[in-house]
C-alpha cells in the first residue's frame, strides 16, 4: 500500500519546468517581506496550464510557418518597409535576411520530436519525402495528439543546428560540432523537458519574426502590497503569461487578483478622465 504522507496528496509532485514562467506560478511572502514566485506542482513536466500552452503553439505553428513562407522574397514589395527616394534601382532591402534558415529549423525540431514521439507511441512510420510545409503540418498534429508522450520522453542523443550568429545559445553539453559554412551541426541529450521548452521557443520566435512582439503597459494603479505604483501588465498575446507583477517588492497578480485589479485600474482610468472633462 502506497504511504501517504500527513501534508496530503503533493508527495511526488515537483515543480512545473517552466520554472518562474509556469503559468500556474503563485507569489509567496518570504521571511524577508519579499515576494517569491513558485512555479505550479506536477507529477509530469509540466504543470497542466503550460502542457495546453504547449498543445496550443503546436496547433499554431504551421499557420505561422506559412506566414513566415509569405515574407521570402517580398523584399522589395509593398509589404517591406520602404525607403524613401529609393526608386527603380534601389537594392533590395535584406529584411528577410535568415527566414528560410528559421524555417529549416522549425521542421527539424518538430520532424525530430515527431520521430521521437512515433517511436514511443509506437504509430506508424511515415518515410520518404514531405515537401517542408506538410512536414511542419503533419509533425504539428501527430505532436499535439500526443503531447503527454511527448513531454515524457526521456534524455536521448539528438542532432540539432544552429546559426552561427546565435551560436551563444548552444549548451556546453552539445557533442560532436560539425561546421558548415555559417552553420554548426551538434548531438545533445534531449528530452520531455527541452520538448516542451524548444516547441514554446520556437512560437514566440515565430511571432516576433512576424511582428508580434509583446505590449508591456504600465498601470496607474498602486500596488496592493508595497502601494508603490509600479505595476506593469506583461501582454499575454504572444505566448507570455498575461499578468500583472509589481516592479518594486515583486508581487504577481494571476487569475482573479489580475481580474480585480484590473477592475480597480479601469475605474481609477475613467475617474481620472471624468476629473478632467469636468
Ligand atoms: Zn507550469
Ligand atoms: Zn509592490
Amino acid at each position: 500500500m502506497p504511504t501517504i504522507d500527513a501534508q496530503g496528496s503533493d508527495e511526488g509532485q515537483h515543480d512545473c519546468a517552466r520554472g518562474k514562467h509556469c503559468a500556474a506560478r503563485k507569489t509567496v511572502l518570504a521571511d524577508d517581506g519579499k515576494y517569491v514566485t513558485v512555479p505550479g506542482p506536477t507529477y509530469r513536466a509540466f504543470c497542466d496550464l503550460d502542457t495546453t500552452k504547449i498543445r496550443n503553439c503546436l496547433l499554431d505553428l504551421p499557420r505561422r510557418f506559412v506566414e513566415l513562407g509569405a515574407h521570402i522574397g517580398d523584399k522589395a514589395t509593398l509589404d517591406g518597409p520602404r525607403v524613401s527616394g529609393g526608386g527603380k534601382f534601389a537594392p533590395p532591402i535584406p529584411i528577410n535576411t535568415g527566414v528560410e534558415a528559421f524555417q529549416q529549423q522549425i521542421e527539424e525540431v518538430v520532424t525530430s520530436w515527431e520521430e521521437r514521439v512515433r517511436d514511443a507511441a509506437n504509430l506508424t512510420d511515415i518515410s520518404g519525402n514531405r515537401r517542408a510545409g506538410m512536414a511542419v503540418k503533419v509533425a504539428c498534429q501527430v505532436l499535439a495528439g500526443h503531447v503527454q508522450a511527448l513531454i515524457a520522453l526521456p534524455a536521448d542523443s539528438m542532432y540539432r543546428t544552429c546559426d552561427i550568429s546565435r551560436a551563444e545559445h548552444i549548451p556546453d553539453e552539445a557533442v560532436g560540432y560539425i561546421h558548415d559554412g555559417d552553420w554548426i551541426g551538434y548531438n545533445l541529450d534531449l528530452g520531455g523537458v527541452e520538448a516542451g521548452t524548444e516547441i514554446l521557443n520556437l512560437h514566440h520566435r515565430c511571432m516576433a519574426r512576424l511582428g508580434m512582439t509583446p505590449q508591456h503597459h504600465d498601470l496607474r494603479t498602486a500596488c496592493w502590497e508595497c502601494e508603490v505604483p509600479r505595476l506593469r501588465r506583461w501582454d499575454g498575446t504572444v505566448g507570455l503569461a498575461d499578468s500583472v507583477e509589481c516592479r518594486n517588492c515583486g508581487a504577481e497578480y494571476l487569475g482573479d487578483r489580475l481580474a480585480r485589479l484590473m477592475v480597480e485600474e479601469e475605474t481609477l482610468v475613467r475617474n481620472r478622465q471624468a476629473q478632467r472633462a469636468s
